[in-house]
């Protein structure tokens, strides 16, 4: 099985990319943030913890995340691999995810940095709450994330180095430009 973890800042492209890279490859897509936005349609329990923290541009307690990451996964059958979308965001989501695919005798394949200035960024996450209405993306909570992105997301670029598993992606140029990379280093695998 093929296991790709797409990671990045906030606006960075994961979404986008996930989608052509699950067509392609004919890959199961997990997207985290996605799964909290339809609890929180729903007007689930879980969407409406979900939302305060959301809102508030905080992660979720990595306890829940971790709950609701392996159910998904083990929702999938005859899977030809997984793409994670903004999962792991802390230490203990990648850790996490270490042992729950190595309970299930997989790993991560590569994990896929996309790399993207900060005022890039920022224009891009504004632009997108003008467009889709994004409750999140707004200024303040987009300065927010950004944060919680530099103290508790960015260490994992260190975390995957580590692992052997880390592949930078140049995150600005055209977006058939940064596919042709992903796909290029997932070939290689
Ligand atoms: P995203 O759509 O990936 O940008 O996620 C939107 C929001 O959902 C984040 O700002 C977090 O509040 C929450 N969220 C999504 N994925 C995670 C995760 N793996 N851990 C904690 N919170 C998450």
């Amino acid at each position: 099985m093929l296991n790709i973890v797409i990671f990045g800042a906030p606006g960075s492209g994961k979404g986008t990319q996930s989608e052509r890279i699950v067509e392609k490859f004919g890959l199961n897509h997990i997207s985290t943030g996605d799964v909290l936005r339809a609890e929180i349609k729903n007007g689930t329990e879980l969407g409406k913890t979900a939302k305060g923290y959301i809102d508030q541009g905080q992660l979720i307690p990595d306890a829940l995340m971790i709950d609701i990451l392996a159910s998904v996964f083990d929702s999938f059958k005859d899977s030809k691999g997984v793409i994670f979308d903004g999962f792991p965001r802390t230490i203990a989501q990648a850790e996490a995810l270490k042992q729950m695919l190595k309970d299930r005798n997989q790993e991560v394949s590569i994990m896929l940095d996309l790399e993207v200035p900060e005022d890039e960024l920022m224009t891009r996450l504004i632009k997108r709450g003008q467009e889709s209405g994004r409750a999140d993306d707004n200024e303040e909570t987009i300065k927010k994330r950004l944060v919680v992105y530099h103290s508790q997301t960015a260490p994992l670029i260190d975390w995957y180095k580590k692992e052997g598993k880390y592949q930078h992606i140049q995150g600005v140029g055209t977006m058939d430009a940064i596919f042709n990379d992903i796909v290029a280093a997932i070939e290689k695998l």
